[in-house]
Formats: structure tokens, sequence, C-alpha cells
């Protein structure tokens, strides 16, 4: 595997696997590698010659109150990990390598990115946006993976990729959990013991959610409550828990087909997300 630091070193790897006929497959990460990680290479590797993955926190997608800084980071483990799922290379650039002083260019897709977590980030979504297009454009990927954990973020870069015609084709990947039902993710490292156990009312809400949903319940306002109480029980503070549809990420009234049940919490003072498509099979 190689690990590559610059731009245009990247980009001429890129060049050299698309003139012999190869096809990229590529997995946007921040690092702190987990199961919901591997599983995306795993998938993008299912998909395309070869794969890269990028290891960058992002800094323009981080408030400046949140958790830039301090994000956990293990480069080494993270290199044994993509190693072992047969990564062909890890891109991971320092940020000045991505982002010169004079640069002033931003990517902004409006509208999805009002709510949700667009309400609470402001700024995030944009520095989203414009680190997968760079990404895009840097190492030329016919396929990239985004978790449905981060289910905005994935619309989000659904519409930037038809709106900006890439030649790209987008893949989501369902929710990996662990066995208890907490959505894996890299912040999960900063809860506690009992911070952990609290933080499972997420997935509780789900469960209530979908038992609701299957035994008929229509109204989305009626639900909504009910969620909270679950949420509140743990003593959590909730940031939104919304009913949206899936594709316009509007909230929705009524319960039906489409409907994605979306929550972000504090738990202490880490926030989590999660969120499930109440119509779907699992
Ligand atoms: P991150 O390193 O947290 O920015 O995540 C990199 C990619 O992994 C994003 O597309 C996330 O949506 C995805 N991801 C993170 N956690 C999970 C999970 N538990 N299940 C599925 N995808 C995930």
């Amino acid at each position: 595997m190689e690990i590559i630091r610059t731009s245009a070193e990247m980009t001429a790897w890129a060049n050299r696997v698309i003139a012999a006929g190869e096809t990229i497959g590529l997995v946007p990460t921040m690092g702190f590698f987990h199961e919901g990680h591997l599983r995306l290479m795993r998938k993008v590797g299912e998909k395309a010659n070869r794969t890269v993955v990028s290891l960058f926190v992002n800094p323009i997608q981080f408030g400046v109150d949140e958790d830039l800084c301090r994000y956990p980071r293990d480069f080494p483990r993270d290199c044994q990990l993509a190693e072992a799922e047969g990564v062909d290379v890890i891109f991971a650039p320092e940020p000045q390598e991505m982002y010169l002083p004079e640069a002033h260019t931003r990517v902004i897709v409006s509208g999805l990115t009002d709510g949700l977590c667009g309400k609470s980030r402001p700024g995030h979504f944009a520095g989203v946006t414009t680190v997968v297009a760079k990404l895009f454009h840097i190492i030329k990927p016919h396929c990239a993976v985004f978790g449905r954990k981060d289910f905005q973020q994935l619309a989000v870069i659904e519409r930037m990729v038809a709106d900006l015609n890439f030649e790209v084709e987008i893949i989501g990947h369902p929710i990996v959990r662990e066995t208890d039902g907490l959505a894996m993710s890299s912040r999960n490292t900063y809860l506690s013991a009992p911070e952990r156990q609290a933080a499972l009312c997420l997935f509780r809400a789900i469960g209530h959610a979908r038992r609701r949903v299957r035994d008929g319940l229509v109204e989305a306002q009626v639900l909504l409550g009910e969620v909270e109480g679950v949420l509140h029980s743990e003593g959590v503070t909730i940031e939104y828990a919304s009913l949206v549809d899936q594709a316009t990420l509007q909230p929705q009234a009524v319960l039906r087909k489409g409907v994605v049940l979306a929550m972000a919490i504090k738990v202490g003072a880490t926030r989590l997300i999660d969120n499930d498509n109440l119509f779907e099979e699992n």
C-alpha cells in the first residue's frame, strides 16, 4: 500500500491507473478507523480495480467551538487496517497541501443544507462539499462510497455530483452498528461508560419509531413527541429529532414510505447523530 501526501503525486498515480484501463474507487474519511470504515473499503473494493482511501481531518468543516483539535487520530493503526483490507493508496495530505493561503473557493449546495445538521453546524456542509469536490478532482475516482450514517451528507454529495456533472458513481452504504445498536463513530471514543449507555437511547428511539410505524401510526408529530420522550429519558440534550423526506430532507407531517427519522444529540460534550429509514427493511 502506498501513502501519498501531495495532490500532484496523487493525480499522477490516478492518471497512470486510468491510462492502464483500470478503475478507481474512493472512500473519503477523517481516519481513526472502525468497522464502519472498513466495510466501506470492502464495498468500494468490489466496485473498482483500485481503492484509494483519503484520510484528512478537514479543518474547514469544523465550527470554531467544535472538536477539530482533539479529533481522534492514529495514523499507523489506520494504515495497518487499510492495508489488511487491500487498499492500494492512503491519500493523507496536510491541511496546507489542500488549502493554499490564497484559496477563496467554496462549493455550496443550498436548500438541502439548511436544516438538520446544517442548521446546528453553519458552514459544515460547505466544508464537506468543497473538500469532496477537491478529492474528486485530485483522485479522479469512478465511484465513491459514503455511509448512510451521515445521511444528509450523502444527499448533499449526490446533489453536488448531479449539479456539477462529476462523473463519479456515488454509492451509499448502510449504517454499521455495534452489537448493542450504537452506530459506530470515531467520536464514540469520547464517551465515558455511563455516557456510552445513555447514547443507546438513539437506537431505542429508532426501535420505538419502527414499532409505531408498523402498528399504523401516521401522525409525525405524535411520533416525534414519543421519540423525544425516549431520548429525554436518558437525560441527553436533543439538538434535533426530525421526520423528513429522504430526498428533499423537508419535515413531513404524515408518516409514509420514504420518511427518515433523523436525530442529533449531545451526550455530555459529545455530539452523536443517527437516523433510520423507518419504512425500509433492515
Ligand atoms: P468519517 O471518517 O467519520 O468522516 O467517515 C467517513 C465515511 O464513513 C463517511 O462516509 C461516513 O458516513 C462513513 N461512516 C462512518 N461511520 C459509519 C457507520 N457507523 N456506518 C456506515 N458508515 C459510516
